[in-house]
């Protein structure tokens, strides 16, 4: 079965600039400019994920015209649902934390309380050949019973939890750079150092590692402290977390549905206009003078050659393609988008038309085989899902293994000896298959990565120079790896546009 991809075509740089230096390219696409409405101005987003739509429903609330370009046929990003056939599955998110304040906020606004569903006390069982525990996702008192911790690391937790909990109030779940306000060592070290330090090793491969590396796809040494010291915190004492009724992208089409939102419309290039140019308001050239006087306006050219003007761009892409789309970027812009890295994930569905029980299973690194997160999902065709479904997302180094061999097409061929060994007459029942590949999981907060972009925000707020700088940046990896995180930095980048139409 084909492969689902949430890959984007290569943006056309060179149409772009053409379009932009010939003025009947101009004149051709006069009819596609966004107009201002009224005083405040006009603004394009590009991308529609959580953060685009949350920055462009901000605006539009605040009077701004403003118009949604998403290259996908549907909106949403990695936080959508999906069906090949009888499989239904998420482009991304699958679970909403409790703590995000942008995104209860936009619930509140939307008035989509009703969408929430509370599931309490998620656990997984965790799978090595000595054994198997049960794991807490939500960390609790019931994390000290986890089998194999040295009595000094029990009360080395205890004492961690505590601590962790008095930093509530210093620390933002959606911000992963305010950890470093509270300890800037929190963004040099790496993940596993820090809880080796700070609880022991056994409580790293037997607690945190499987819990990253089964639901962020992440080992502990890849990473910067930023995400555990900043969401742990706001965890500690919560047992409840969120699914969307209706599914995970209901939040973003409410969104759209209240936005100009264009879909299959890819963006080839963003630039800001430097020379003179039409004035789409009133159709006489506008002076140099002029166009500087109303601070630079932007040029959205998509990818089959339509050109879009606006006052303001907001690129919510992911991170590492923003840098192929903005022209001519200042430095501090280009070195920030040259930083930013995503993991893949490699994930296979199977319609299986026998019932299995409900499962969920998390792999101990070292463990035998690819599957790092397996679960069996009974049919609920009330719910749409009218086949058991079993979901097997590969471990990090399999991964790698699929980009490496050319498999991330067929990914299936790498999991199947093992299902076959796991579940008797596993051939026999499969009805269906659907690899998905996310070459872009989610962004990669490095050691380091977190002082650049405490920088780089600074530098995207500096009202010093906006009006040189039309372009804002949000995103989950300007914030925070998860959707609220993507959604707080989308209500921040429409408060930076709305501060320089104030200007
Ligand atoms: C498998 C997976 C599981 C996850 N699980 C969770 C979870 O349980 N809980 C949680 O909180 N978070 C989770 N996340 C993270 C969460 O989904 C993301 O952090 C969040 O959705 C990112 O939103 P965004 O708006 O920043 O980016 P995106 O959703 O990626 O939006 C970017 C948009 O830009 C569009 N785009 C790109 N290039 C162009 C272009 N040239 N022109 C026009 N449009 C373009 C893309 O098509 C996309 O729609 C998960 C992510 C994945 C992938």
């Amino acid at each position: 079965m084909k492969a689902i991809e949430t890959s984007v075509s290569d943006p056309d740089a060179s149409r772009a600039s053409a379009l932009l230096r010939n003025p009947a390219a101009w004149q051709r696409a006069r009819n596609d400019t966004t107009a201002p409405s009224g005083g405040k101005g006009s603004a394009i987003v590009v991308g529609s994920g959580i953060a685009g739509l949350t920055a462009a429903y901000r605006m539009h609330q605040a009077g701004m015209q403003v118009t949604v370009l998403e290259a996908n046929g549907v909106v949403g990003g990695r936080m959508g649902d999906r069906r090949v056939g009888d499989i239904a599955f998420n482009s991304g998110a699958r679970l909403v934390y409790p703590f995000g304040s942008a995104f209860n906020r936009l619930i509140a606004d939307l008035s989509l309380h009703d969408v929430l569903i509370p599931l309490r006390h998620l656990t997984a069982q965790c799978v090595s050949p000595s054994g198997s525990h049960t794991i807490e996702l939500m960390p609790s008192v019931r994390s000290l019973a986890t089998p194999g911790l040295p009595m000094r690391e029990r009360f080395a937790l205890v004492s961690h939890a505590l601590r962790m909990r008095a930093q509530r109030s210093r620390v933002d779940p959606d911000w992963a750079i305010s950890a470093i306000a509270d300890d800037p060592a929190a963004d040099r070290q790496t993940l596993a150092e820090y809880v080796r330090d700070a609880i022991g090793p056994q409580a790293l491969s037997s607690m945190i590692e499987p819990v990253f590396r089964s639901t962020r796809s992440f080992n502990p040494e890849t990473l910067s402290a930023l995400f555990y010291r900043s969401t742990v915190p706001h965890l500690i004492g919560e047992d409840t977390v969120y699914t969307l009724k209706g599914g995970m992208g209901c939040v973003c089409q409410a969104l759209a549905g209240r936005l100009d939102v264009r879909t299959n419309a890819p963006v080839a290039s963003i630039e800001t206009m430097r020379d003179a140019v039409p004035d789409r308001r009133d159709g006489a050239a506008a002076s140099t003078e002029n166009v500087a006087a109303r601070g630079r306006r932007c040029a959205v050219t998509l990818s089959d050659g339509t050109v879009l003007t606006a006052d303001h761009v907001v690129c919510a892409t992911e991170g590492s393609l923003a840098g192929a789309l903005v022209r001519n970027p200042q430095r501090e812009e280009r070195e920030m988008l040259q930083a930013v890295r995503y993991n893949a994930l490699g994930v296979v569905h199977y319609g299986f038309s026998q019932p299995l029980p409900p499962t969920m299973q998390f792999a101990l690194r070292g463990a035998p085989g690819r599957i790092s997160t397996f679960q069996q999902l009974p049919a609920a065709p009330a719910n749409g899902r009218p086949l058991t479904q079993i979901y097997c997302q590969l471990t990090p180094e399999a991964a790698g293994e699929a980009e490496r061999r050319g498999l991330t097409d067929n990914l299936d061929v790498l999991l199947r000896d093992e299902l076959r060994a796991r579940i008797p007459g596993f051939d026999r029942h499969v009805s269906a298959v659907v690899n998905q590949w996310i070459p872009r999981k989610l962004p990669v907060f490095a050691p380091g990565y977190g002082e650049r972009l405490q920088a780089f925000w600074r530098w995207q707020e500096n009202a010093a120079h906006n009006a040189e700088r039309p372009v804002v940046y949000c995103g989950d990896w300007t914030s925070q790896a998860l959707l609220t995180g993507a959604c707080a930095s989308g209500e921040r980048a429409a408060r930076i546009v709305l501060s320089r139409t104030q200007n």
